[in-house]
């Protein structure tokens, strides 16, 4: 299965510069790529009437000079991901600074997000949604760049080397990666001033669990984090709201800037470090609160609630824009800073790797349902204890939590 892993870099002075001119080049490279992509589609579009099919011209190299490429002529498909990784094996050998003089694959990697970003785009328009149309990046819309595969660039021990880069660059091997493991891909990304990689690693899978037999239901919720079948309560680390006051203090002091000053960007910086934080501690907690419950249970049993769409009704469509916005998207932070979908998404993965297992079960009524005696108690959202007739009388989210587990367990 595949998990990512990330790591700190600790480059040398030489290598920390080294690093940020690669990463521009590879804005170059992208920013160039899309604008090849954009002239191509309309060329396409405008000699659609034109009989018979001719491949594009992507930008090539000829007796040592790069010529650009020409769409003038183009009939049939525009130019493709494909089109361009081949004009990119050419472009290369050409002596343009920052693009030149780096593994393929570097490259690669930089083409395959142009082509995400189309791609998204297209299916952003079948969808009838706001279409986004890829951008132009600016520096300070830019900073990572990576390796589509994990070729051109090696790891011993804690040291990474490629083609680019002078000597071993060191990374804080904070913990290993596990026997067996094969490394997908990497991807180099800078948060305010420190570089960090993230690999993607193909790792083995336990085959038992150990506590083989276990199951627990979970009610992931926006009140507290987790609420158990078995009654426990995992908080929510509401980091955002911790540190609320420190970024407003920030924020104001921005507006305050004048808008080309050193001030200006000494306080961005500290904003962006006061961001980096919360998102820390966030992460942190969440990567707790989903090992501690993987490791104790085998089946782990949540509702199937989409979250995305609960998080996305807000907006709503071009066609049909959401209804009471303002409230909805009150929700929506409290969702998006308490994370329920991402404590999913680690139970999941973690669970799959303890060789355990992720039920996702109906999540129609888990709340109004009675877990003791199965009479509906209708509820509001607003009534936080469930109270039965047959005399249960517990908080409505293990309430809930019960249900789930009835329902992974028993089946529908
Ligand atoms: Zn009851």
């Amino acid at each position: 299965m595949l998990v990512t892993y990330r790591y700190k870099l600790k480059p040398t002075r030489a290598q920390y510069a080294r690093l940020a001119k690669l990463c521009e080049g590879q804005r170059q490279l992208y920013n160039a790529a899309l604008q090849e992509r954009i002239e191509s589609y309309k060329v396409a579009k405008r000699n659609a009437s034109l009989k018979g099919r001719d491949k594009p011209i992507a930008s090539r190299m000829e007796n040592g000079k790069l010529i650009p490429g020409d769409f003038t002529t183009l009939r049939g498909a525009p130019i493709s991901y494909m089109d361009q990784c081949k004009s990119l094996t050419e472009i290369r050998h050409a002596d343009i600074p920052d693009v030149g003089d780096v593994p393929p694959n570097m490259g690669r990697w930089t083409l395959k997000g142009v082509d995400a970003a189309f791609s998204g785009l297209f299916q952003r328009m079948k969808a009838g949604k706001a279409a986004g149309f890829p951008r132009y990046r600016a520096k300070s819309r830019w900073r990572s760049f990576g390796f589509a595969e994990f070729s051109g660039i090696t790891l011993k021990a804690d040291k990474l080397r490629f083609k680019g880069i002078d000597g071993a660059l060191r990374i804080n091997l904070h913990r290993p990666i596990p026997d067996g493991a094969k490394i997908k891909s990497a991807q180099f990304t800078r948060y305010d001033r420190a570089w960090y990689v993230t690999l993607v690693i193909d790792t083995p899978v336990t085959e038992w669990h150990p506590n083989t037999g276990s199951s627990i239901g979970i009610d992931v919720g926006v009140e507290n984090l987790a609420t158990l079948s078995n009654g426990e309560v995992f908080a929510n680390a509401r980091p955002r709201s911790q540190r609320e006051r420190q970024l407003r203090i920030a924020q104001r002091a921005l507006a305050r800037c004048k808008r080309t000053s050193h001030r200006r960007q000494q306080v961005r910086r500290k904003l962006a470090r006061i961001h980096q934080r919360i998102g820390n501690a966030r992460t942190t907690h969440l990567h707790q609160v989903s090992a501690n419950i993987v490791r104790r249970f085998e089946v782990i049993a949540v509702e199937d609630l989409q979250l995305k769409n609960l998080s996305r009704s807000a907006k709503g469509t071009l066609a049909e824009p959401g209804t009471n916005v303002a409230a909805k998207s009150g929700l929506n932070r409290s969702l998006l800073d308490a994370a329920p979908g991402r404590l999913v998404s680690m139970l999941r993965y973690k669970a799959e790797r303890a060789g355990g297992e992720l039920r996702m079960v109906d999540p129609c009524n888990t709340s109004q349902d009675c877990s003791f005696c199965g009479t509906k108690v209708p509820k509001k959202l607003t009534a936080r204890q469930h109270n039965c007739s047959c005399g249960a009388n517990l908080h409505r989210d293990h309430n809930a939590a019960r249900n789930i587990l009835a329902r992974a367990v028993q089946g529908p």
